[in-house]
């Protein structure tokens, strides 16, 4: 699944290439994403407008358009965007394809189509229910120690679920989680309620070192992971603690453990993660 350093490495590549772009034609071979795509909205509102600029809030992708409009899309388990000249052949799982003039065309590509795909101005995105209750970005400054103690207040949670919930803070995603908490030295299981300001102040620091080191890697490719241009990222080999159970810490030598929680793993170093 596609996480915030893969789609901010998608982003930046598609800025390079499609900012400039007039959108000429869309042609939508199969509506029923996670929710349906408006295929009368794509035809009369997108086609005929420019992309200008693409930004990403969360794990979305904003292509903001003149005159003025935002095109969202998002990855979901599976989804890729492919641009490149226009194809003669559809494959299976192309489903939307956005004609780009003569020469270009975006085509989004989901196997399991838990993506999305929908248009909306800019002002309605805050309200917008999907967006409405998301916390900020973890490598904005909004993002600190001091926030996260204050959100941390009172709950009984243990931090690695508060830190992948995306009301607390968006973009870290399980493999992110653990390799920040790896960093920070606080064991997975923790309470929030009993970390004090210097562990809040690691788990901040660490959060945006995993990230931006992971964009700087061009994101963690596991499974299927590419970004518009086909290429793989580079972050599974930096990884410290995901996926290494039994493997020695690179800090002290003790075998990394996994747990299960929320139904996901978590792996980390039971000597020096406290
Ligand atoms: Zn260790």
């Amino acid at each position: 699944m596609p996480e915030l350093p893969e789609v901010e490495t998608i982003r930046r590549g598609l800025v390079e290439r499609l900012v400039g772009c007039q959108i000429t034609g869309v042609r939508v071979r199969q509506a029923y994403l996670r929710e349906k795509v408006e295929v009368d909205t794509l035809e009369t509102s997108v086609v005929g407008r420019t992309i200008v600029g693409i930004e990403r809030r969360a794990k979305y992708l904003l292509l903001q358009l003149c005159p003025e409009g935002i095109l969202v899309f998002h990855l979901g388990m599976t989804g890729r965007l492919w641009l490149g000249k226009p194809m003669a052949q559809d494959a299976i799982h192309d489903h939307l394809i956005f004609r780009l003039g003569p020469n270009l065309e975006l085509r989004f590509h989901d196997i399991r189509r838990f993506g999305m795909c929908f248009y909306t101005m800019a002002q309605a995105l805050l309200d917008h229910p999907r967006f409405r209750h998301l916390g900020p970005e973890p490598l904005s400054l909004e993002f600190s120690s001091l926030y996260l103690q204050k959100r941390a207040q009172g709950l009984w949670k243990p931090v690695k679920n508060f830190l992948m919930d995306a009301t607390v803070v968006v973009g870290v995603g399980n493999i992110y989680a653990s390799e920040s908490l790896f960093l920070a030295k606080v064991h997975p299981s923790r309470e929030v309620w009993r970390l004090r300001p210097l562990h809040w102040d690691r788990i901040c620091t660490a959060i945006k070192e995993v990230l931006q080191a992971a964009i700087d890697a061009h994101g963690t490719s596991f499974s299927d992971y590419v970004d518009s241009e086909g290429r793989r990222g580079d972050f599974q080999n930096q990884l410290l603690v995901y996926g290494r159970e039994g493997e020695p810490c690179t800090r002290d030598g003790r075998p990394i453990r996994r747990i299960v929680q929320a139904g996901r793993s978590s792996f980390y170093c039971p000597s020096c993660q406290r």
